[in-house]
Parts: structure tokens; C-alpha cells; sequence
């Protein structure tokens, strides 16, 4: 047994596009499961008090939502899958098991020492004001980069299955004060 298949795939530096970043060790094979995305799981309602007490929106980056509208915290008992930065051409996807559980794999060939990354728009209820936009603008550097890790802002409609890790929760008071168009029947 090489000591590739012992050792982690990755290790966690600081990295030139935010933060900390996650590297390939070694090179990694297209469709690997690399790593849990570990955490706490909470309840929807225990996320928003978490984020309140946290402060501002960029505290919150380590929520990762569930199908069954649970949030994985992982800055709760996470682990090095939380420092994985977004990027607009990611090497890497987040999947949810059926299980719950949440694990990144390779899209494709990643090289040693590459950067990994996926791609999590960030769902954002407050305004999309100029600080916030700042707060998330992406500089992952690709091609088709959007400029920004949010999401557009969220439509009425049923949360997809696809996990996605969203970047704060708004009291459900200050969410309903949006205006609404009338849709009486
Ligand atoms: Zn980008």
C-alpha cells in the first residue's frame, strides 16, 4: 500500500483567492470522494440564532443546507472541508448522500498542488447591498467568472434538493417585510 492511499489528499494553506484555501497533496482522479464536508447538524431555527450571535454575514459561510432543511454547521466539529473555496470552473462537487451526509468529489483530474474548489452560490436573504456584494465577490479567476459567490436572491419557491451552503440567515420577521406581490386566488 503506497502512503498515497493513508495520507489525506489535501492540506489546507492560505490561498491567493480568499482565505484559507484546500491543495491537492497528490494528484486526485476524476470522480474521488475526497472529503466529508463534517459538521454539526442543526435545525434551520438553530442556524438563525447561531448567525445572529455570530454577527455579520461573513461569519456565516459554514452553513451547508440540507434536503430535510437542516444546516450542517461547520465551524461545529468541522473539519478542513469548510476552508474548500468556491470558484466559478470548479475541479470538485458537493453531494449529499442519502444518508445526509455530504461529501466532496473530484469533477475531473485534479493535478498536486491545485487548488480545490466548488461551486456553492451563496443564498443570501438581507439586501444584496454594495458592502455585501464586496464582502462576496469572487476572484477565482475564471473565464466565465460571475463576480460574485451569491446566488441571485432566492425566488418563491420549494427549496431544491441540491445541497447548498448559504451564506446568512435573516429573521423570519425581517424576511416576511419584503414586499410581496398579491397572489390571492
Ligand atoms: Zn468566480
Amino acid at each position: 500500500m503506497s502512503d498515497a492511499s493513508i495520507q489525506p489528499a489535501f492540506r489546507v494553506e492560505r490561498s491567493s483567492v480568499h482565505g484559507n484555501g484546500v491543495f491537492a497533496r497528490r494528484d486526485i482522479a476524476p470522480g474521488e470522494r475526497i472529503v466529508e464536508y463534517a459538521g454539526r447538524e442543526i435545525t434551520w431555527e438553530e442556524a438563525q440564532i447561531r448567525a445572529e450571535i455570530q454577527g455579520g454575514p461573513h461569519n456565516h459561510t459554514f452553513f451547508f443546507s440540507l434536503a430535510n432543511g437542516n444546516v450542517i454547521d461547520g465551524g461545529d466539529h468541522g473539519n478542513e472541508a469548510r476552508f474548500i473555496n468556491h470558484s466559478c470552473e470548479p475541479n470538485c462537487e458537493a453531494i449529499e448522500g442519502e444518508d445526509g451526509r455530504i461529501f466532496i468529489y473530484a469533477l475531473h483530474d485534479i493535478k498536486q498542488d491545485e487548488e480545490l474548489s466548488y461551486s456553492y452560490p451563496l443564498i443570501y436573504e438581507g439586501r444584496h447591498t454594495p458592502a455585501i456584494k464586496k464582502e462576496f465577490a469572487c476572484r477565482c479567476g475564471a473565464l466565465n467568472c460571475t463576480g460574485t459567490m451569491l446566488a441571485p436572491k432566492p425566488r418563491k419557491r420549494k427549496p431544491k434538493i441540491k445541497p447548498q451552503p448559504f451564506a446568512d440567515l435573516v429573521p423570519a420577521a425581517a424576511a416576511v417585510q419584503s414586499p410581496q406581490p398579491a397572489a390571492l386566488g
